[in-house]
């Protein structure tokens, strides 16, 4: 069976075409410049052969269209026909409370799509532009969504209510929605496999440490707290994201002459790992400023280390038990040095790293970066959004 899958960004579409027989991706590509005179289309077949072809002026329709050409292209092509592609996975980024698993595309689910476009105001058109150009493409192929917000829909009130009055959430839907749902739910499920627990049983804190952060607490297999909030600005310390903050802090920055959209930007654009250490948003770029003997840089990231250390013991405290810390996201994957950091700020939970095993498992490995006896078990598990998107469209359609 081959899937499509379709991540729709507002000026970008990315995509992976897989065969699930072994989940292998078949081809990969981006369109970027969407919606203006200069899209360009980049298109890898996995026997190689990456093409970069430009597409003039592509609206989402046209844009999809050229992929779709490109996959059957005799010479780059990896489809004999588009009838080939049993479903199109669709990657949405907001149903709020509306669907807890993913769903097939029909009238029912735009209209939910649409309705959370108040919340979503940048991702949720885009994912639709992009369901739309795929359902104008491929009318007779089955289309589903796989919500970023849907892992984290089983939260219980408890978590995901914020101690407002009451009618912010009855009349505005004020409460936390979680983000980065697709990959904590991938990483909860190859955690399960890895440490040979039933899904419905592993209980594990999952941390996706990319550019934006966010830290899940799973019991018996799903979501039952969760670090961002209505919006991803909330949570650990992120790249360019403030994370939690006082609230009151906003309304003193007004008092102080700065407009909403300022503190707006400043906090999702200019905080996290760029404000405090003045290098960069980067871990790789923080890091190397840390051995340059950069004292906000080391700031930075003992900062960084320090609120999630935080939230993994909050987590450990609301847990019945413990399985597994997973880290995941490009840090979490790759960023040695930050590992080490975590787990000694984690001493006091009883976790001892493993120095060799740390060093060792970068580059898309998984395994466990804590010793035997370590009281906690801290594994690296890389996290994998598409093919989560693929399984849930094959398992549906
Ligand atoms: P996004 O959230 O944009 O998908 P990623 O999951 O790719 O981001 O994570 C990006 C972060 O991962 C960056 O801070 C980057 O520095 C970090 N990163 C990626 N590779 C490495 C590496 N080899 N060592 C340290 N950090 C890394």
């Amino acid at each position: 069976m081959k899937i499509f899958v379709v991540n729709c960004g507002s000026s970008s579409i990315k995509y992976k075409v897989y065969d699930m027989t072994d989940e292998s991706v078949l081809a990969s590509g981006l369109v970027e410049r969407v919606g203006s005179d200069e899209a360009v289309l980049t298109h890898e077949p996995a026997g190689g052969g990456r093409q970069t072809v430009p597409l003039g002026h592509a609206d989402h329709n046209k844009a999809m269209r050229d992929v779709l050409a490109r996959l059957t292209d005799p010479d780059v092509g990896v489809l004999d026909s588009l009838e080939e592609i049993a479903g199109v996975g669709h990657r949405v980024v907001h149903a709020g409370e509306r669907y807890s698993e993913s769903a097939r595309i029909d009238q029912a689910v735009i209209d939910v799509i649409e309705d959370h476009f108040p919340l979503s105001p940048l991702h949720n058109p885009a994912n639709l532009a992009g369901i739309r150009a795929s359902i104008a493409a491929m009318p007779d192929t089955p289309q589903v969504a796989v919500f970023d917000t849907a892992f984290l829909a089983t939260l219980p009130r408890t978590a995901w209510m914020y101690p407002v009055p009451m009618e912010w959430y009855e009349k505005h839907r004020v409460r936390r929605y979680g983000f980065h749902g697709t990959s904590h739910k991938y990483v909860t499920r190859q955690a399960a496999a890895l440490l040979d627990r039933p899904a419905d049983e592993v209980n594990l804190i999952t941390c996706h440490l990319g550019n934006g952060a966010s830290i899940t607490a799973v019991a018996g297999g799903h979501a039952v707290d969760h670090s961002m909030g209505m919006t991803p600005l909330a949570g650990v310390m992120m790249g360019t994201r403030c994370g939690d903050l006082d609230p009151a802090i906003i309304f003193y920055m007004l008092q102080e002459g700065f407009s909403a959209e300022q503190i707006d930007n400043a906090l999702n654009k200019k905080a996290g790992i760029l404000g405090v250490s003045g290098v960069s948003n980067d871990m790789r770029d923080l890091l190397a400023a840390c051995d340059s003997g950069n004292e906000r840089a080391h700031l930075a990231l003992d900062m960084y280390v320090y609120r999630i250390a935080k939230y993994i013991g909050a987590y450990r405290a609301i847990l019945p038990a413990l399985d597994a810390v997973v880290l995941t996201g490009g840090i979490g994957e790759n960023s040695v040095p930050t590992r080490a950091a975590l787990c000694a700020r984690l001493a006091g939970l009883g976790v001892i790293l493993d120095g060799q095993a740390n060093a060792a498992t970068t580059g898309g490995k998984t395994g466990r970066i804590t010793v035997d006896d370590s009281a906690m078990a801290i594994w690296v598990v890389p996290t994998n959004e598409e093919l989560m998107i693929a399984r849930d469209t094959a398992e549906l359609v």
